[in-house]
């Protein structure tokens, strides 16, 4: 009998299955590539940034510093993923087969738009104050031999007490309240990790919003953890079957607007 492959979760893989199997598949099993978006691209440069200005000496982490960044930070997010571009433009064919212009008017916008999420940033922290323990740290752990979970954080504090402090960057709006825990599950997730790694709880997990500036904050407890536990095996547990029956069934939301492959989903392309 073949051996078992180990299953990887992170939250936003959990989150495609939640949405949708077949959405899964495309991105996990088959690995398709996707035509980045506008948002995704300005959440990566925002990211970036912000993981550099860390790098400095507290003293140089100014807003005038941060924003000074922004035209290496893109032309490093392009060295690495020179797809990227295909976001400014739909005219820009996809994926890429040549090097391409970019329109510097566009890319004033998007650095433009940059720069108000930054401004946005340091209306909620100052960044000169804050010593993290680790940026864009790669945090995994094997709960068994199947099923390993994993996800990169944005940062990582640590208090004088040894506290952790749990941050992950969103440049979107905050959500309304009904989905505020919704939102949590994916630094719960990461806070499991760490609890499973260290046995030390993180004190606070914080979701930072750059579009309205609003932080959203939770203090887990294992009890806490023990569920989020549950939950990830159970779904663990789902799609380890989907891969064995090959079953990724289709589901219909108003998410499936937004959907890359809406144009090849059965639920769509059936006659
Ligand atoms: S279009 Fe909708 S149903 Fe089809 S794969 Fe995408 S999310 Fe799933």
């Amino acid at each position: 009998m073949p051996e078992k492959e180990m299953l990887q979760l992170s939250p936003s893989r959990i989150s495609d299955y939640q949405q949708c199997p077949a959405l899964y598949k495309y991105r996990a099993i088959d690995k398709m590539v996707e035509r980045p978006g506008l948002d995704a691209l300005r959440g990566s440069l925002v990211h970036l940034i912000l993981e550099q200005i860390f790098k400095n000496a507290p003293s140089d982490r100014d807003f005038t510093k941060a924003v000074s960044l922004t035209n290496e930070c893109w032309q490093e997010l392009v060295k690495l993923e020179p797809e990227l571009i295909c976001a400014l433009d739909d005219k820009i064919p996809f994926p890429l087969t040549e090097s391409v212009e970019i329109s510097q008017e566009r890319l004033n916008v998007l650095f433009e738009e940059v720069k108000t999420l930054i401004a946005n940033y340091y209306a909620l922290e100052d960044p000169s104050r804050i010593q993290p323990k680790s940026t864009e740290e790669l945090i995994e752990f094997d709960l068994s031999d199947d099923l390993k979970i994993k996800g990169y954080v944005d940062r990582i504090d640590e208090s004088p007490q040894g506290w952790l402090r749990i941050n992950d960057y969103k440049t979107g709006k905050s959500p309304k309240e009904n989905f505020s825990s919704k939102a949590m599950f994916q630094l719960k997730f990461y806070a499991l990790v760490i609890f499973k790694s260290t046995k030390e709880i993180p004190k606070l997990l914080r979701l930072i919003y750059l579009k309205d500036s609003q932080i959203l904050t939770y203090e887990p407890t294992e009890q806490e953890l023990d569920l989020t536990l549950k939950k990830v095996e159970a779904l663990a547990s789902q799609i380890q079957r989907s891969k064995e029956t090959n079953d990724w069934p289709t589901n219909i939301t108003k998410l499936c607007d937004y959907c890359y492959f809406k144009s090849i989903c059965p639920a769509f392309t059936k006659a």
